[in-house]
Formats: C-alpha cells, sequence, structure tokens
C-alpha cells in the first residue's frame, strides 16, 4: 500500500470523526446498556472528557448463556438518540447476520467481536452495508488471519474498515488477556488500515488499562476505544475493567501529551 487509509465514521446529525492519520480517535462508554438513564450519564461523562465516539453493546458476547445478553434493538434506539443529542458517532457490536439490517440505519460503526472475527458470513454481510466496521482481533488469532478477515469485509466494497487489538490468550494469567504491543507495528506495515487499541478487555482490570493505552499509542495505534462506568460493582458486565470516570480524565490528559484527540 502507498499510503494509510483514513476512516470516517459518522455523519447524518453527529460530526464525522476520522480515525486514522496522526491523530488519536477515543471511543469511549459502557461495556453494555444497561439502561437509557446510565447510557446518558456515562456518556455525557466520556463526552465532556474529550471521546469523541460512544461505545456501548446492546447484544452481548458472554461465556455464560445466563450472564445477561444486552437489551437489543431498544438499547440501540437509546444509543441513537444520545449519540444525536451529544454530537457523536455510536460504535455497537454486531454478533449474527440476522442483526445486520435491523442495526444499519441506527449504527454509525459496526463492532465485530473478538469471537467472531472469523465468522466470515458476519464479515460478508458488514461488508455489504456502507457503515464502517471495527474489526477486533480474535483470542487466537495472528496478524495474517486477522488482515484476511478484513478482506472479508473489504472484498465486499466496504472498505472502512479499522482493526483493534484487544489482546489475545497467552499462558499468562495475571491480566485477562495479553495485549500483543507488536501486532500494531506488524499491522501497519502490512496493512494500510487504521489500528486501535483496546486495553479494556485486554487488561481486564481498570489499574492496567491506562498504562497499556499509552503503551498502544506509544506503539503506533491510531486511538483507543475504553470501557467506562460510575458504578463498576454493580455493573451487568465486565465492571472489573471499567475505568471510573475520573480515570477515564486522567488517561484523556495523558492522551492528549501524545497525541491530538479528535
Ligand atoms: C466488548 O467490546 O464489549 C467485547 C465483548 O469485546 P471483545 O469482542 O474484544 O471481547
Ligand atoms: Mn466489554
Amino acid at each position: 500500500h502507498e499510503e494509510d487509509s483514513v476512516v470516517m465514521v459518522g455523519g447524518g446529525k453527529t460530526p464525522q470523526v476520522p480515525i486514522g492519520g496522526s491523530h488519536a480517535a477515543c471511543i469511549a462508554g459502557p461495556c453494555a446498556v444497561e439502561n437509557e438513564q446510565m447510557l446518558r450519564r456515562i456518556a455525557g461523562h466520556v463526552r465532556d472528557g474529550g471521546a469523541t465516539i460512544l461505545r456501548g453493546g446492546v447484544y452481548k458476547p458472554r461465556t455464560s448463556p445466563y450472564s445477561f445478553q444486552g437489551l437489543g434493538l431498544q438499547a440501540l434506539k437509546w444509543m441513537r438518540e444520545t449519540g444525536d443529542d451529544l454530537g457523536m458517532p455510536i460504535c455497537v457490536e454486531v454478533m449474527d447476520t440476522r442483526q445486520v439490517a435491523d442495526m444499519e440505519p441506527f449504527v454509525d460503526m459496526f463492532q465485530i467481536g473478538a469471537r467472531n472475527m472469523q465468522n466470515f458470513d458476519l464479515l460478508r454481510e458488514v461488508g455489504k452495508t456502507t457503515k464502517p466496521v471495527l474489526l477486533k482481533r480474535g483470542l487466537a488469532a495472528t496478524v495474517k488471519d486477522w488482515l484476511l478477515s478484513a478482506e472479508y469485509v473489504l472484498s465486499q466494497g466496504n472498505k472502512g474498515v479499522v482493526l483493534c487489538e484487544r489482546g489475545i490468550k497467552t499462558f499468562e494469567d495475571s491480566i485477562r488477556y495479553t495485549m500483543d504491543i507488536s501486532s500494531i507495528p506488524v499491522a501497519r506495515q502490512w496493512s494500510h488500515l487504521p489500528i486501535i487499541v483496546d486495553p479494556s478487555h485486554a487488561a481486564g482490570k481498570r489499574d492496567l488499562v491506562g498504562s497499556l493505552a499509552l503503551a498502544g499509542m506509544a506503539a503506533g495505534a491510531h486511538g483507543i476505544i475504553v470501557e467506562v462506568h460510575y458504578n463498576p460493582a454493580e455493573a451487568q458486565c465486565d465492571g472489573p475493567q471499567a475505568l471510573l470516570p475520573e480515570m477515564f480524565n486522567e488517561l484523556m490528559g495523558q492522551l492528549r501529551q501524545i497525541a491530538a484527540v479528535t
């Protein structure tokens, strides 16, 4: 590739936010939308702290079928309204080909979760849409596997793919997953696609999230995606890794010393 891509997210009632280039993109919000009130509170906080894209899961890929699975389309509508009110494009995970058509009118960016990185039918289906795709790296995928998964989207005509390193399975058990710092320069050598890091899912613990975010940026990432919650003890999903609002603000201050956050 001759030039690195920049992927534009949003438009319509929100500004268009670029991912790629020399600035840092910041996607932030709760792991899962639990109700409208908590979504609005967290979204307002991350917006004030400088995040430009709102995240929030409405279909959750849980290890146990008895855990909270997400509130579905109702929660997606809350995401859309909140994003429009705050001027933030929204990034929401799609888990199944059957959800794509229903979600497409509401989302600004589809997230493909780590567990679906090689769900080739799903990749093709989002590849037929006009919405950008955040493609998380699979838990046990090589960088090559991951880039070939990106090709499934690109080959359908959708050129808006952003890669996301979110940690892989290793023997190390002091953390939830091991964030593979080297995948960032490798993916940047092999591909023109922008790449961001997800230190929240890699670390699994909020105290480690800031260090991993900054390490990812130092290694060449184009931004971060982080989970934030004001009451993580009561969170339905991923509470231990959620940044408290003041921790998010502190991280944003550090991020701004490295790159302009747009
Ligand atoms: C998430 O973003 O909440 C999520 C489930 O991520 P991953 O697919 O990386 O585990
Ligand atoms: Mn999560």
